[in-house]
């Protein structure tokens, strides 16, 4: 029998506003800030505090349901969920449970076996909690608590159970991942868990289509935990059907370091978190007229702009789609494009630039591409002294990177040092002349035959020109050189 996997993924978001969700504390950088500096009484859960709604929040989240495709509600209502837990000082968590901000979207992934769509189930708005630190100290266990978190606003986005591989729910988190950091809501580090996963995993019969019963991994914090979690379930899961065994539904905790997943105890078992609607704030009402002007300031859509680029730019998917992850990136890559227009280079050579040297630059730098010395402007410069024979592609690298280095425009490099293609005919049959006097043996050879010996003769003559010498009229002169002695 063969087993499917049956996979439906929420995904956690942080909205990265600049104060929090319902009260005016900021939104801070948990590694640039010291616990506990961003709390007020609001997030601190202080009796008799009232939350207000933060606009900027809402109208992020309309950005990300939009970007999915889905239907926006016009008044949803906010909920308490009720639990216990030391990261939780109101002892509630606002959400939303029944009416939530949006609901029926959709993503497109482009998986091996063809595009496929995700539906989206539904994408609310709550708020974040705040942080535990486990340490030990003089022998003893304790727990910090840093509640900077505590109110950050959250955006929770739920799939329907669409996917069917490790690759889909790959694709799908990737895919959501760069939309948020497009659409500027969110940061996308995930080293500082502004975005986390909940894996619900099951396995079907290949035959049925009937979804059998799931576990959910919670608290997944990298798409590496994520794969690996559900790679386990997905074993594991084999491993009691194929032996008659039923699958427990239940809430299992990933340990990343055994590699194993786990049943949760406390804070997440399967309890009645009592929702009801939070009568501190009234329902959320959102008119036409706002849906429309947040749609209108929508910026294209990292898989639109790859597809666009494909076509566009006649790029394979594989180099588009490393273009368009990061929005900086693709405009660097449009505006150096722009800038060699009409020069009759193919834009897959600004790709094949950016993508090699430049990315490889910026990963042994740290620079991000906007903090380059080196501009659009510039890179087309250097390809065009390419193009029109100038200077060689390997000069061309090497002047890239003290472009980088120095600033200094690929001009001005090429005429301090020198390094202009040398395409003097007088100098280059002088050298010509030079290397088939100083190798009789070689040329005997040619002249009675070994024909190829004529590449051999190039090689040296580039060699001593310092691999300068323009490439045709070496070779043009050369031939004639050698067609000179082979009739005379
Ligand atoms: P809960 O509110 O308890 O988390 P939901 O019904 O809202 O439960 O489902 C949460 C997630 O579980 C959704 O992403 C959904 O796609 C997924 N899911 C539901 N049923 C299954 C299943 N049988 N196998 C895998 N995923 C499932
Ligand atoms: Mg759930
Ligand atoms: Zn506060």
């Amino acid at each position: 029998m063969k087993w499917i996997p049956v996979i439906g993924l929420e995904v956690h978001a942080e909205l990265q506003t600049c104060s929090k969700m319902f009260c005016s504390c900021p939104v801070v950088d948990p590694t640039l800030s010291q616990p506990n500096t961003a709390v007020c009484p609001v997030c601190a859960g202080m009796p008799g505090v009232l939350p207000v709604v933060n606009q900027k929040a809402v109208e992020y989240a309309l950005k990300v349901a939009l970007a999915l495709e889905c239907r926006i509600n016009h008044t949803s209502l906010f909920a308490r969920k009720n639990y216990f837990y030391p990261d939780l000082p109101k002892g509630y968590q606002i959400s939303q449970y029944e009416y939530p901000l949006a609901e029926n979207g959709i993503l497109n992934i482009p998986a091996t076996q063809g595009d496929k769509v995700v539906r989206i189930r539904r994408t609310h708005l709550e708020e974040d909690t705040g942080k535990l630190t486990h340490i030990q100290a003089e022998g003893q266990a304790f727990t910090l608590v840093d509640l900077n978190r505590a109110g950050v606003p959250l955006l929770e986005i739920v799939s329907e159970p669409d996917m069917n591989s490790i690759e889909e729910v790959r694709l799908y988190a990737k895919i959501l991942h760069d939309i948020l950091v497009c659409l500027g809501v969110n940061s996308g580090d995930m080293s500082k868990g502004v975005m986390r996963f909940e894996a619900n995993v099951s396995l079907r019969p290949e035959d049925r289509l009937e979804l059998g019963t799931r576990v959910e991994i919670k608290n997944l914090n990298s798409f590496r935990a994520m794969e690996r979690a559900i790679a386990y379930e997905i074993e594991r899961q084999t491993g009691l059907l194929e032996n008659s065994l039923p699958v427990q539904q239940q809430t299992l905790g990933w340990d990343d370091t055994a590699g194993v997943t786990y049943p949760q105890r406390g804070k997440e078992e399967a309890h009645d978190y009592r929702y009801f609607p939070e009568p501190d704030l009234p329902p959320l009402v959102i008119d036409d007229a706002w849906i429309e002007r947040i749609r209108l300031q929508l910026p294209e859509l990292p898989m639109a702009r790859m597809r666009r680029f494909e076509h566009q730019y006649d790029l394979p998917t594989n180099m588009a789609s490393v273009l368009v992850e990061e929005t900086p990136v693709a405009q660097y890559f449009e505006n150096t494009v722009q800038a060699i227009s009409g020069q009759d280079i193919p834009p897959i050579e600004a790709a094949n630039w950016i993508t090699g040297p430049l990315y490889s630059w910026m990963n042994t730098t740290g620079q991000r591409i906007d903090q380059l010395k080196v501009k659009p402007a510039d890179l087309a410069d250097l390809m065009k002294q390419v193009q029109n024979k100038v200077i060689n592609l390997n000069t061309a690298r090497s002047v890239l990177i003290e472009m980088l280095n120095t600033g200094k425009t690929a001009g001005a490099i090429i005429t301090e040092e020198n390094l202009g293609v040398v395409s003097d005919r007088t100098q280059i049959a002088g050298v010509i002349r030079q290397i088939l006097h100083e190798n009789p043996v070689e040329l005997e050879s040619y002249l009675s035959g070994k024909t190829t010996l004529e590449n051999w003769f190039f090689g040296q003559a580039m060699r001593q020109l310092r691999g300068k010498a323009n490439p045709d009229i070496l070779r043009d002169e050369l031939h004639q050189a050698l067609e000179k002695r082979q009739n005379g």
